[in-house]
């Protein structure tokens, strides 16, 4: 008997951190950024006025402000829905070789689901003991490249020479560097762009810029590698972008000494937590991140995470094996990082 079910594509979906429905929540699970968005953002909604129209495919004046703000050209820039949607796309456009994709073991989840979803063979690279990339591990053949910087949920971060190292050992495929939290401390690859025609880089608005409600992303790349996403992207939806996003999106770079002010804040308060963490007897790689990925020498991480839930403090627990032990707690205020402290020491004694 053939049934319909035969054809339907199987697929294991993405988990995303739960979002409560609550307000009163300490809400530290996802990576959002605890300030709200640059005012400019909210005055920029009166410039909203063409809703009944479609939107430029192109998304042309966010394209272009973002290649103005790096200093590239609009060739030189792709946009999506998020950087889900730019990572997305490149997968689908890169990613066809017979070779399997490396990626690491420990890493942004979306990267195995995509490519299932996609049909791409793929090889997940163990991270060292201590959360590490081992650059070695992608030398080999292979069907393209693709890591976050800093590395999600491990916050560790590679220096660019070792990023032009395995940059230079896969000069045959696409190298994705996926930088969601770059802003939080570490060394774009973004000038690598420029010097090698293979390397796409990939940010978004949703967490340094306090914008994942808008949902934006960027990839910035060869206009090669830019064109022949825009190709794919044109190729199942022309209108990813639409008014609000352009427009918002555009207005939030215009605010530069916001982005700088609440930037600075959530790192000086990453490092402040890290000191008051250790002291608790949490160890952690030392992320460059807008979180921290800890395990605490006695107490299990998942009790924590059941306790402090309890006291509507969310983190992330992932149970999974090698971080089954391990919280990742996104850097919020001060103060909610202040409560946070006071339920471990309370609970942890
Ligand atoms: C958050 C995150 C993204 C996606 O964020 P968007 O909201 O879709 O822009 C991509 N990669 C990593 C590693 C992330 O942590």
């Amino acid at each position: 008997m053939s049934s319909w079910r035969d054809n339907v594509r199987n697929v294991e979906p993405y988990t995303p951190g739960e979002q409560p429905k609550e307000e009163d929540v300490i809400k530290l699970n996802t990576n959002e950024n605890p300030y709200p968005p640059s005012p400019k953002v909210m005055e920029a909604m009166e410039n909203i006025r063409h809703l009944r129209k479609y939107p430029d495919p192109a998304a042309t004046e966010l394209v272009e402000a973002i290649a103005q703000y790096y200093g590239f050209t609009k060739e030189e820039v792709f946009v999506g829905v998020g950087s889900d949607d730019v990572l997305a796309v490149a997968f689908m456009t890169f990613f066809n070789g017979k070779k399997p994709v490396f990626f690491p073991d420990i890493t942004y989840s979306f990267y195995p689901v995509w490519a299932e979803l996609f049909q791409i063979p793929y090889e997940m690279k163990a991270l060292d003991a201590d959360f590490q990339i081992v650059p070695k591990d992608y030398y080999g053949a292979n069907g393209g490249v693709i890591f976050p910087n800093p590395n999600a949920p491990t916050g560790a971060i590679l220096s660019l020479e070792v990023i032009e190292d395995i940059i230079l050992h896969n000069q045959d495929v696409v190298v994705i560097v996926d930088e969601a939290y770059i802003d939080f401390g570490g060394m774009s690859a973004k000038e690598l762009t420029r010097k090698y025609d293979n390397v796409l880089v990939v940010q978004t608005y949703s967490k340094s810029r306090s914008l994942a409600g808008l949902r934006i992303g960027y990839a910035i790349g060869n206009q090669e590698l830019i064109k022949a996403m825009n190709d794919v992207k044109y190729s199942y939806n022309s209108y990813t972008m639409n008014e609000p996003s352009i427009v918002m999106g555009k207005a939030v770079l215009e605010d530069e000494d916001y982005f700088q002010e609440t930037r600075k804040k959530i790192i000086e308060t990453r490092e402040w937590f890290k000191e008051e963490m250790r002291e608790l007897g949490f160890s952690f790689a030392d992320s460059k991140a807008n979180f921290i990925f800890a395990s605490h020498k006695t107490v299990p991480a998942k009790e924590l995470f059941e306790e402090a839930k309890k006291e509507k403090i969310y983190v992330r627990y992932f149970n999974k094996p090698r971080i089954d032990n391990y919280l990742r707690i996104t850097i919020g205020t001060r103060k909610e990082m202040e409560t946070l402290l006071a339920f471990f020491k309370r609970y942890i004694g």
